[in-house]
């Protein structure tokens, strides 16, 4: 049988998947990015990356908590190193109705008190009294996790193709299109959502898994990165603005992190950062079969989760031309 071969376009963290699991399955690859070096102006750059089903799904989105726990299985067998060690939600003594909250509208969690919660994470000791633990979820590096994506295809035979501007693609037998906000010239129901970020290290401070802190109007999360780097985000505003992260957010990105230990306080800041994210109007990735390409795309706050399971399902329908329906659209449907 002659080796097919498949364009994909867009290096984020959709298209790395999609050339990883294709390349494994022995397609030949090409990758195409526009940026000159690899992820600078891809929205995955700025990921947390957790991995949280429970802790993602709004209730409005019943179909998205099977999708995101296939998608976890994924992870956990695939090439990267992933963090299982769940994560901890937690909020003041004055918005714990905040935390009731968020326990009525999730699963998978368990109500811990003040020593439990000490006993996870023992930097916290004696600052928060309840919390909520989601013990099957993850979180991976995930700047370190693309170069791996990128370097285990290119050995497998991709190549990549950077600072590529325009449609001139060599033929192939398909077409993998992950331009994530880029594609929203073809894909009319995409729109943006801004994302700012803060990347922070402190030697004061070890995490063992994602913090998420709740407040009524400056939600928050901590990931904790390697070499005592922490992801602190993020804003989530309706808008095209790729521009530098606003003042205000900067501070209550970084005043939430000091509230969660003051020892922050002590924190270097490394980076402040905004992205777009690609998002569909139900805020659930897809992948549309439309103009001769295969169109993976809509990750909104869910692109790391769920890209490895895209990617299966992408390779299903290009070797034996199976739909799961619960992702896979043609045109107009
Ligand atoms: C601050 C922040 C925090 C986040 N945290 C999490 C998290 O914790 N967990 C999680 O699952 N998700 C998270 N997300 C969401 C996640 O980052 C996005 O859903 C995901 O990165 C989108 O991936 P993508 O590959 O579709 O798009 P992108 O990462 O934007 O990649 C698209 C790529 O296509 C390239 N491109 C564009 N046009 C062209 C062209 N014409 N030709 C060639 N290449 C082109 C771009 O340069 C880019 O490299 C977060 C997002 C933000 C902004």
């Amino acid at each position: 049988m002659t080796q097919q071969t498949i364009n994909i376009i867009g290096a984020g963290i959709f298209g790395l998947w999609q050339a990883y699991t294709l390349s494994r399955a022995g397609f030949k690859l090409r990758i195409y990015e526009r940026s000159k070096t690899p992820f600078t102006s891809s929205a995955s750059w700025l990921a947390g990356a957790m991995l949280a089903p429970y802790c993602e799904t709004e209730p409005s989105q019943p179909e998205l908590l099977p999708l995101s726990l296939e998608a976890l299985e994924l992870w956990r067998d695939g090439p990267l190193d992933v963090s299982f060690n769940g994560t901890l939600v937690i909020a003041p003594p004055r918005d714990k109705v905040e935390l009731m909250g968020f326990q009525k509208r999730t699963e998978g969690h368990d109500w811990l008190k003040h020593d439990a919660v000490s006993a996870m994470e023992p930097d916290l000791e004696g600052r928060f009294e309840d919390a909520l633990f989601y013990k099957e979820e993850a979180h991976v590096a995930p700047r370190p996790a693309m170069q791996r994506l990128l370097d285990e295809s290119i050995a497998m035979g991709a190549e990549l193709i950077l600072g590529h501007e325009g449609e001139d693609y060599a033929a192939a037998d398909h077409t993998i299109d992950t331009r994530g906000i880029g594609a929203a010239n073809g894909l009319s129901e995409l729109r943006p959502v801004r994302g700012e970020m803060a990347v922070i290290r402190s030697s004061e401070i070890h995490l063992s898994r994602p913090v998420r802190l709740l407040h009524p109007r400056v939600p928050c999360y901590i990931v904790p990165w390697p070499d005592q780097y922490f992801m602190v985000g993020a804003t989530v505003v309706e808008s095209d603005d790729e521009g530098p992260v606003l003042l205000r957010s900067g501070l209550e990105l970084l005043g939430a992190a000091f509230s969660v230990h003051p020892a922050f306080g002590q924190a270097q800041i490394i980076e402040l950062s905004a992205g777009l994210r690609p998002s569909l109007p139900n805020n659930i990735p897809r992948i549309l079969l439309q103009d001769d390409r295969i169109y993976v795309n809509g990750a909104y706050r869910h692109g790391f989760l769920l890209a490895p399971l895209l990617a299966a399902r992408v390779y299903d329908y290009i070797n034996t031309g199976a739909i799961d329906e619960r992702l896979l659209h043609a045109s107009g449907d």
